[in-house]
């Protein structure tokens, strides 16, 4: 009868150790899915936000947080402008070197625009050469010289070429500040584009105030 009940104790424990070893088994490969699906989950959220070729944010991520960047200045009654920048004959640039090229171009200019402005900025590549940026926190004055500084680094990029002579690139540049009450985004975006072509009309690789009075 001691004989019968140790064996069914040792049988139990045996039992009792492997069940624990397999709950605690399927506890971690639980954890480790929970976790491996969080990254993935990370990374599409990540791809779906960044323009592939330049790294900065695509138009639709860019709408979305300039949305939100423009609300929370007008409900703080913080000033801020628009720019919106389009790269100088960007069609002859392909057509005599190649779209590879061109695409070096447009790499070169997104990197600039990373480490150009600060992080409460926002920048996004919203067209094929075209691109905007919010700038939080920003009157007139102090976003136009943004722009400006802008413009004079994009022309003093020296983009190197596989053959041949480094190639050189302008850019044409709007800006436009907020009227806190009432501007909407696409407003905004829409006077900065009208400076930024009163831009180009001036002869290109220049800055244009939407509050310019020869607009
Ligand atoms: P402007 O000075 O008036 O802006 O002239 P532009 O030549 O820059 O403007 P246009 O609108 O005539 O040409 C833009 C070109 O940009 C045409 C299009 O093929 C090219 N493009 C658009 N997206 C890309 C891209 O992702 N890579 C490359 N390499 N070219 C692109
Ligand atoms: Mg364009
Ligand atoms: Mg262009």
């Amino acid at each position: 009868m001691q004989r019968g009940l140790a064996l069914a104790t040792l049988l139990f424990s045996v039992f009792v150790v492997r069940a624990t070893r397999e709950l605690s088994h399927a506890l971690q490969t639980s954890f480790r899915l929970t976790h491996e699906m969080a990254q993935a989950h990370r990374i599409a959220s990540h791809a779906a936000q960044t323009d592939v070729l330049t790294g900065i944010n695509n138009r639709r991520a860019f709408f979305e947080r300039a949305d939100q960047l423009l609300s929370y200045c007008q409900r703080h009654q913080h000033p801020l402008c628009v720019l919106v920048m389009d790269i100088d004959h960007f069609k002859t640039i392909n057509d005599a070197h190649g779209h590879h090229v061109g695409d070096m171009v447009l790499r070169q200019v997104g990197e600039l625009l990373q480490t150009s402005f600060r992080t409460a900025d926002l920048c996004g590549r919203i067209g094929g050469e075209e691109f905007a940026m919010v700038l939080a926190d920003t009157p007139m004055d102090a976003g136009l010289s943004m722009a400006e500084q802008l413009r004079s680094d994009i022309a003093q990029l020296i983009v190197e070429l596989p053959h041949g002579q480094p190639l050189q690139v302008t850019a044409s540049l709007g800006v436009v500040a907020a009227n806190l009450g009432s501007d909407d985004l696409p407003t905004l975006l829409q006077r900065a584009d009208e400076a930024m072509y009163r831009a180009k009309a001036r002869g290109r690789n220049r800055v244009v105030a939407a509050s310019d009075p020869n607009l």
